[in-house]
């Protein structure tokens, strides 16, 4: 079925689309997009809210690894070994710290990976030590917060799903070994309980992480897609307009267009007293144009006409197609005889010009009639009937010239 005309509601449309796509598919193993491109353009617009999320999470971090000392404190009293423990829980904080600061200030750092990995993996091996600073009938506890660690590594730092699972092998190596260490008496199916007790956090937050980083990508998939309509609506609406406005042969404005600009220009030119000029041409024994080198050649000499105004007009002056061969051109801040010497370029332009259409070559001329808004002039037919008037004048006297009203 054609997923435009489903009865689905768009974004779950959208949604659906994306995931044919194969620019938005997604690893199976990653949950990160296959396509480098995509993956590339996620990570560029999760930065900013990651490293803001990133830095948070550091910094709360830092802080609930210092309120931990109270533990220590209740553990080994004001002792030496408390404080020990305290330099080194002072320490660890610190570089959390410094990684929340760098993040703040480097966001890309929060997407690559390269700040929070080894952080974390600095933050288990310095947490390794207490294994061999805690009495053994503690061990369990310890293994505990190991446990809470590790969801914590998936569920509170942002970080990309294989580095986090990385890490997390990492942290349950290390707490194997440092068990194994300090109670050499552990068999080994008491080890391999540890391990699947471990496995528990690893499995339940790479699961975690697994869904929240596919979600977030499927949402940014549909995102661009409907942003991708939008500019493809924005570019038919305006590519209609620009249809409904302009002659479909000669790219000149259609009477609407050239009517609605002209009222435009009329109100400029009265409200700051400025001039307005128009300028009507004609092509010469047009009818011979296509009698002798075919319709199309002459529809070729109407495209060359309009693209020899164009050329020589300023950007502020408007093209209009009357009809048949006739154009209209509408001067803003020009006078009649400023206009009339337009016409007198665009008249030698023309005759200078050679029609290469249907394997022949052949030379037009045209003849102009310029004219000046003056006061009693209501609409744009007024100024046309006008130049119109100077126009056929010149048709009378050898036309090829230009004539003023
Ligand atoms: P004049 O010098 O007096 O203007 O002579 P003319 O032959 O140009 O006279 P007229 O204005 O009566 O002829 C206009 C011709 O233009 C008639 C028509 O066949 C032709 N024409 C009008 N529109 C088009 C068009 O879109 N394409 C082509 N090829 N010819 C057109
Ligand atoms: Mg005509
Ligand atoms: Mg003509």
């Amino acid at each position: 079925m054609d997923p435009a005309h489903s009865d689905q509601p768009p974004i779950e449309r959208n949604m659906a689309e994306t995931e044919i796509n194969p620019r938005y598919q997604l690893s199976l193993w990653t949950a990160e997009f296959i396509d480098p491109l995509t993956e590339r353009r996620y990570r560029q617009y999760v930065e900013p809210t990651v490293a803001r999320y990133l830095r948070n999470a550091l910094l709360i971090w830092a802080s609930l690894w210092m309120a931990f000392a109270l533990t220590d404190l209740y553990q080994f009293g004001l002792s030496e070994t408390f404080v020990e423990a305290l330099v080194v829980r002072g320490i660890l904080a610190g570089l959390i710290a410094l990684g929340g600061a760098l993040v703040s200030r480097r966001p890309r750092l929060a997407t690559a990976g390269v700040v929070v990995t080894p952080l974390e993996a600095l933050g288990f091996t310095l947490f390794f030590l207490f294994y061999f600073v805690t009495p053994a009938e503690d061990i369990p506890w310890i293994v505990g917060l190991t446990m809470v660690m590790i969801i914590g590594l998936f569920v509170l730092l942002p970080n990309r799903l294989v580095l986090s699972a990385g890490v997390a092998v990492y942290a349950m190596a290390g707490t194997l070994l440092s068990v194994a260490a300090v109670t050499p008496d552990t068999t080994w199916s008491g080890m391999t309980v540890l391990a699947l007790i471990l496995m528990v956090p690893v499995v339940s937050g790479l699961f975690a992480a697994y869904r929240f980083e596919a979600v977030r990508r499927r949402e940014f998939a549909a995102l661009e897609r409907a942003q991708a309509e939008i500019e493809q609506r924005r570019a038919l609406e305006k590519e209609l307009q620009r249809q409904a406005a302009t002659d479909p042969l000669t790219g000149a404005c259609n009477r609407r267009e050239y009517e609605r600009r002209f009222e435009q220009e009329v109100h400029r030119a009265r409200r700051h007293d400025r001039p307005l000029a128009i300028c009507v041409l004609d092509l010469d024994h047009f009818k011979h144009v296509n009698d002798t080198y075919g319709h199309n050649a002459g529809d070729a000499a109407l495209v060359l006409t309009a693209d020899i105004c164009r050329a020589e007009l300023r950007e502020s002056d408007i093209l209009g197609r009357l009809g048949g061969e006739e154009f209209v051109v509408i001067l803003p801040e020009t006078t009649a005889a400023a206009a009339a010497h337009v016409a007198e370029r665009l008249r030698v332009q023309l005759e200078r010009t050679d029609v290469v259409a249907s394997q022949q070559r052949f030379r037009l001329t045209a003849t102009f009639g310029v004219t000046q808004l003056a006061e009693g002039d209501r609409s744009i037919n007024d100024l046309v009937l006008r130049a119109d008037e100077a126009l056929y004048e010149g048709k009378r006297t050898g036309r090829n010239q230009v004539r003023a009203a």
